[in-house]
């Protein structure tokens, strides 16, 4: 049917997704063309990709019980979409002691958690060996849990301030109880376009040379791309092939993530610093955006996953139909993209997750943080509620809490 279907539309677009059905890898040339169709072309490469998606993975659609621990909001960058950072000096600064990372761990592991996701600022002078003490000090309370840590900027830090090579750090991050690292900090991976959007972040070689270090060191990781703001068709394409290339040659990474821009608060589109920014992406943008990654990605990657904290609820149903197959991970403590004005929640229960999937006709599964799936729910006498689903969401605190808490207050006199 669908092949009749390609019939209909133009003669371009219906050859690169051809191409795609018959498990052809497509060109960035080809993926522009993608980028940039509407209409029935638009929605035909959503079917496309859909269609690659049950045929790679079927109609499950996996997530992980999951917490993230930003511990520090305190940053020596000033990255133009970011509206998490703060100055040291800052009334809103916080700094989570090792002691609460840990309490906080423990908290979500007796709840069903099996992740621990920690990423947080870049503190002036932090001790270099900080990542490595908080990786011991939980995996001593908690052996069994995943610490999924710590972005390639943050590796790249810690590497310096150590003294260390990143191959080293890495090492010994592993050695300490690391399990895996986001591949976050990635944004677009082209050098002109970050030194527009975020001067002095971390460099497209480095991001390269960090993940593909852990990749060596058998320390898996996840891909990620941030658009919506100045980037283009060509930028985007680029950016895939980037990933796809990498994969190629490491098979290191567990999953891609696109990444919707959130502006509201983000400094680079509220205080109109960098020329011509788009409020985020379109609708359409979303969907082809995770649509072409299914597409591109199809023969390297498994795992396409969206991102409910940036889409709401009702656009990750729908973008499972795109060639999702994850809808990540509960995250309990959601802070960056809340601080950037995202209005879609700090947590998302195990429940109402299963419940997006189930109503979309697909298949809810539990997993761990390398894809071992641990649960199934296909309806079969299972449908037990998991410890968080029946936990009180005020008791983990908030972000715009946390920053008003003096407690834990950055002291930047020590
Ligand atoms: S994105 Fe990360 S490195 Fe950039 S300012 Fe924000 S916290 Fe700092």
């Amino acid at each position: 049917m669908l092949e009749s279907m390609l019939k209909e539309i133009d003669p371009i677009v219906s050859d690169v997704l051809s191409q795609s059905l018959d498990s052809k890898n497509i060109s960035t040339k080809q993926a522009v063309e993608l980028f940039d169709t509407k209409g029935t072309e638009m929605i035909m490469t959503a079917m496309v990709a859909d269609l690659l998606r049950r045929r790679s993975v079927g109609d499950k659609v996996t997530y992980v019980i999951n917490r993230n621990i930003n511990f520090t909001n305190v940053c020596i960058k000033r990255c133009g979409f970011c509206a998490y950072s703060r100055d040291f000096r800052n009334e809103e600064s916080y700094f989570l002691p090792i002691s609460e990372v840990v309490r906080r761990s423990k908290e979500a592991w007796q709840l069903g958690a099996t992740e621990i996701c920690i990423q947080a600022g870049l503190p002036p002078r932090m001790d270099g060996f900080l990542y490595v003490d908080i990786c011991k000090a939980i995996k001593k309370e908690l052996p069994n849990i995943h610490i999924h840590a710590f972005s390639p900027e943050e590796i790249l830090y810690g590497s310096c301030r150590s003294g260390l090579s990143v191959r080293e750090y890495l090492s010994m991050l592993k050695e300490s109880g690391l399990g895996s690292l986001p591949g976050t900090a990635a944004e677009i991976l082209d050098q002109d376009l970050r030194d527009l959007i975020s001067p002095g972040r971390i460099s497209v070689a480095d991001w390269i040379n960090v993940i593909t270090s852990a990749h060596k060191l058998k320390i898996p990781t996840t891909s990620t791309i941030m658009y919506g703001h100045i980037e283009t068709s060509e930028n985007k394409a680029k950016h895939l092939e980037s990933i796809r290339s990498i994969q190629k040659q490491t098979n290191g990474f567990t999953e891609f993530v696109p990444l919707s821009f959130v502006h509201k608060e983000a400094p680079m589109y509220h205080n109109n610093l960098v020329k011509g920014i788009s409020p985020g992406p379109t609708g359409h943008e979303v969907i082809k955006m995770h649509a072409i990654s299914r597409i591109m990605l199809n023969n390297f990657i498994n795992n396409i996953q969206v991102s409910w904290v940036k889409e709401g609820a009702k656009m990750s149903q729908i973008l499972l139909e795109a060639g999702v197959n994850d809808f990540g991970g509960t995250l309990i403590n959601e802070s960056i993209s809340t601080s950037a004005g995202s209005g879609f929640g700090q947590i998302m229960k195990p429940k109402e997750i299963r419940s997006i999937i189930a109503s979309a006709g697909r298949v809810p599964a539990q997993r761990n943080s390398v894809y071992g799936i641990i649960k199934v729910f296909d309806g079969k006498d299972n449908e037990d509620e998991s410890l968080l689903d029946t936990a009180e969401t005020s008791q983990f605190g908030s972000y715009h809490e946390l920053i008003k808490l003096d407690k834990f207050r950055y002291n930047h006199t020590k």
